[in-house]
């Protein structure tokens, strides 16, 4: 798989922006595991895509650099207020529901190595089998970017990617690393 072609069918699938970083700029980081750790969104030890199940910070680490190339994709949603939480719900929804559709059609084109890091915990199945089972869709498990200790703010700096687009303005950010085709 080619980076530009992900990027296009990012944008394809309605993504607002698709761009390219380098595997080698993500430093997972014990801090933002930690803030996962504090279990806002109710998934930690709960899901096999989520800490501590997801490895340790070296392990993720480990995961991230072993992959040459990455897409993040994100949704910029353009909120009423700061106290738009519809907007931001819809947003988060888009953002989740793209995410997924990308990667069916990635897995359409290829069933190569991929790291799918999204937004939030791996919602695949209505009930994960953590820890009774097996994980039963290994090549559908989407991490959180967080889970794995990286900072978004930080990796999309580092990739010369705009974060902030503004007041009023809310960016959901995923990414996928893989190895792409020389
Ligand atoms: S694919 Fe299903 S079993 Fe695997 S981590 Fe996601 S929710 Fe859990």
């Amino acid at each position: 798989m080619k980076a530009s072609d992900l990027i296009d069918l990012a944008l394809e699938t309605g993504f607002t922006f698709a761009g390219r970083v380098d595997p080698a700029t993500l430093v997972p980081m014990n801090e933002v595991r930690d803030m996962c750790a504090v279990n806002k969104c109710k998934s930690y030890g709960k899901n096999w895509a989520c800490p501590p199940a997801c490895g340790t910070i070296e392990e993720c680490a480990e995961k991230i650099h072993a992959f040459n190339c990455g897409v993040i994709v994100q949704t910029t949603a353009e909120l009423e207020d700061e106290l738009d939480f519809e907007g931001m719900g819809e947003a988060a929804r888009k953002h989740g529901e793209n995410y997924i559709k990308l990667l069916e059609a990635i897995r359409e084109r290829t069933d190569e190595p991929l790291l799918a890091l999204g937004a939030g915990g791996c919602k695949k199945c209505k009930s994960c089998t953590y820890p009774d089972a097996p994980c039963r869709f290994p090549d559908r498990l989407v991490h959180p970017m967080e889970g794995f200790g990286l900072m978004i703010s930080e990796v999309c700096k580092k990739n010369g990617i705009t974060y902030y687009y503004g007041r009023g303005t809310l960016t959901y950010v995923g990414c996928f690393l893989f190895n792409e085709d020389l």
